[in-house]
Parts: C-alpha cells; structure tokens; sequence
C-alpha cells in the first residue's frame, strides 16, 4: 500500500498529508529509500555548496517570528560595506564553492536597490577565473520588489532567488504577519521573478503553531503548480524577542522528523528541483543538514557572513555556528557530507535541472 503511494505520478492532498504523516521507523525507512532513489534518477547525488553571505539586518518587515524583525529593538543592526561582500564572494570562488547566496533584511529603497546591482555586477566581474568563467552563480535573497527591481537585479548578473511563501494558507500567514504584509503579493512577486528569468525558489517553515498537515500538504501542491525550481525550507524555531514567543514550539524529535518528511516529499512530487538541507535543520540536531541530505536534498549553504556580524542574523534562538571561521565551517561542512558518503561537486553553480528543463535559456547566463 504504501510502496504504491510512493510510486505514483501524481498525487492529492491527502495523499501527500499521508506521507508527510509517516512516523513507523519501517515507513520512513521508505520515504528516505524512495526520495534517494527519486535523487539519483532525476539529478544524481553530488552536493553543491552556496556561501551564504548574511550583509545586512536592518529590515523594514515586521513578520511576527523573525529575530531581526524590524520592532525588535535589541538587535544591534548592521550593514556590511561592498568591499566586505565582494571580498566574501571572491573567497567562496577561491575556495571552489561555485556559488553565493546574498542574503539580507527587506529594504525597497533606491539606495539598496542601487548597491545590492553594484555588489552583483562587482562580484560576476571580480570572480571570473578559469575554473568559473561566468564568475560564481549568485542567489538572492533580499525579499519583495517589484518587476522592475528584479530585472535589475537578474540583469546585473544574479540568476537564482529564494522568496518564501512562509505558507500558502491565508489565515496561518495572517497570523504571522501585521496587515501590511500580504500573501497575494508575496504570491505575484514569485511570478515577477519567474517572469524576469531567475530560477526560483520558495519554502515555507515547517511547524508553525497553527499550522496543520493539510496545510503543508497544500504547501506542496503549490510548489508543484508554481512549477518551482529550487525549494530551501526548515523548522520554525522561537525567538525570544519576537511576538510569536508566546506561543508553543513542536517537540523537537517530531519537528525534525516532520521537516524530514517534508524535504523527501518535495523531492518525490517534484523530481528535479534543487532542496537546500537547511541550517535551521542543525539548530534541531547537531546533524540536521546531513540528515537532510540524506532525505533527498542536495544543496547546503555554508555560513561566510564575517563573524564580527554572524551574532546580530539571528533568527532563531539556538542558530548554530555564530563563532566559528569560514575556514571551519568549511571543513566542517565536508566532512558532515563524506559522513553520509556524498561528494561536493565543487566549482559549479550547480544549477536546478528543473529550470535547464523548463527552459532551454541556461547557456545565456
Ligand atoms: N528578507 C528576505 C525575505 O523575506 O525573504 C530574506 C531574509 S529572511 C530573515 C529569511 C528567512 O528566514 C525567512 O524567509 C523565514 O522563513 C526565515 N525565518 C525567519 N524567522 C525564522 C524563525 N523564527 N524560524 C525559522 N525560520 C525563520
């Protein structure tokens, strides 16, 4: 029955709510089986690394759960120069990663539009080399904006985006955000970026209180129907500066198990996207992001913000290497993915076969 439900083609909401549901260590041992094999079919089983540089708190949102929320008066703010990101950039070059993710709180104003066009265009120039001819693939990560903004931003060099919907379900995303904040406008900004030729991604947190299976059952079937690219989702995780403190956390062992289920899901109903094993997954278990991977993820995001700042991206409580150097963190990282017997294919952007198939435009970049 359930070897079946693991084979199908397409699926419901209930379908998908029963698999997320899967708590027999027999079950999960075949979600995990199935989601594996679903990895090495569509996209094979390398990892590909993104540095991901956090160059700024200063937020103008409000979001109920985020530590750096813009009402959260006890985070010190910070705004990284050029020259610190773009030299963070060239280190991830030098160091084989292959790509970036930029990072930061939402500003919509000219001055940031203007300097986040200035670092992408900076960093393709100063990163072109034999082994990376089109400079590192950078992400973004910088919120909403309009069309406009993100054909800016894709012009200027930056070719993946990561927006999450946070959830699809209208009441629970009401409930984690003031009235300013819309999920419909969330919504047209992934059509914005997937107009202006980015790959996309989105995500959601996984256990929020409110939040049910169905939900993220639905949340799937989104992604599924958004035609996604890249998916990079985790745990919801209390800070406690934030309103939403208030409220009680899932248990830990549930939450990852769940957070598990999810990433194996996304990866049998959407094949050939790319699904980043999250940090906020090691905020849960030392071993959160290897597990991860070895639930069908292939991409992690080694932490390259300066250390100087790293304490002041907090989002969660318990977000795991504040302190330690890129250097570590490096080979930290290599040695969590060798654990499960996984390679990192280094100096490649490592693209989502997703969009190479949804498009044939990928060689443009
Ligand atoms: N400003 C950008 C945006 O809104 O997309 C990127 C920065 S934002 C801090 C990055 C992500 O952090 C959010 O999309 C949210 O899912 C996640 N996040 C924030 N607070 C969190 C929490 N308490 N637990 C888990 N994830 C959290």
């Amino acid at each position: 029955m359930l070897k079946e439900l693991l084979y199908k083609e397409n699926y419901s909401v209930s379908e998908i709510e029963t698999l997320l549901s899967l708590k027999d260590e027999e079950d999960i041992k075949q979600l995990q089986d199935r989601a594996n094999e679903m990895l090495n079919q569509s996209i094979g089983d390398s990892v590909y690394y993104r540095g991901i540089v956090e160059f700024s708190n200063i937020c103008s949102l409000d979001c109920y759960y985020c530590g750096i929320r813009k009402s959260n008066g006890e985070v010190g703010r910070y705004a990284l120069s050029k020259d610190d990101i773009i030299s963070s950039a060239k280190w991830c070059a030098d160091q084989g990663y292959g790509s970036v993710v930029l990072q930061s709180g939402e500003r919509s104003d000219e001055n940031f539009v203007n300097f986040v066009e200035e670092v992408i265009r900076e960093i393709k120039k100063e990163t072109i080399s034999e082994k990376l001819p089109r400079g590192v693939g950078i992400t973004l990560s910088v919120g909403e904006h309009s069309k406009e903004v993100y054909s800016r931003f894709f012009k200027a060099g930056a070719h993946r985006y990561l927006l999450r919907i946070e959830t699809t379900n209208e009441e629970l995303y009401r409930e984690l955000h003031p009235e300013s904040q819309e999920l419909n406008e969330r919504k047209e900004c992934l059509s914005f970026l997937r107009q202006s030729g980015f790959q996309v991604g989105t995500g959601v947190m996984i256990g929020i209180p409110g939040q049910t299976i169905e939900m993220l059952a639905r949340d799937v079937l989104f992604f599924k129907e958004q035609d996604i690219d890249m998916i990079g989702m985790g745990p919801y995780l209390v800070h406690n500066q934030t309103p939403m403190a208030e409220k009680s956390q899932m248990d830990k062992d549930p939450l990852l198990q769940l957070s598990l289920n999810m990433i194996a899901v996304c990866r049998i109903v959407l094949k050939d996207i790319n699904i980043a094993a999250t940090t906020a997954l090691q905020a849960v278990v030392p071993d959160g992001r290897e597990r991860g991977l070895s639930y069908g993820a292939n991409v992690t995001m080694p932490n390259i913000t300066p250390t100087e700042v790293r304490s002041s991206y907090k989002l969660y409580e318990g977000k795991p290497c504040m302190d330690e150097g890129r250097q570590e963190c490096k080979s930290c990282l290599l040695g969590r993915v060798h654990s499960i017997g996984r390679d990192v294919a280094f100096d490649q952007w490592g693209d989502s076969k997703h969009f190479a198939l949804r498009t044939s435009r990928t060689e443009n970049f």
